[in-house]
């Protein structure tokens, strides 16, 4: 039987896999261009955060977007 060491070191372990592939991801996404209008709504997308990129929304959109996606 597994301590509650082993146990609890495991779960950071799964963790961190996890967290690494969610990086990886974000990584993939803001090395990708950003556009310039919202894919959404059309406004223009704010220089500041174009420069992020991979941008997509507007702040509005994106907020509404990521609610919807939950
Ligand atoms: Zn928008």
């Amino acid at each position: 039987m597994a301590n509650a060491a082993d146990l609890a070191s495991e779960l950071i372990e799964e963790r961190e896999a996890a967290n690494e592939e969610v990086i990886a991801a974000l990584r993939r996404q803001f090395e990708s261009e950003s556009e310039t209008h919202c894919a959404d709504c059309d406004d223009e997308i704010p220089e500041r955060r174009r420069a992020l990129g991979g941008i997509t929304r507007c702040v509005d959109c994106q907020g509404i977007f990521e609610a919807r996606g939950r």
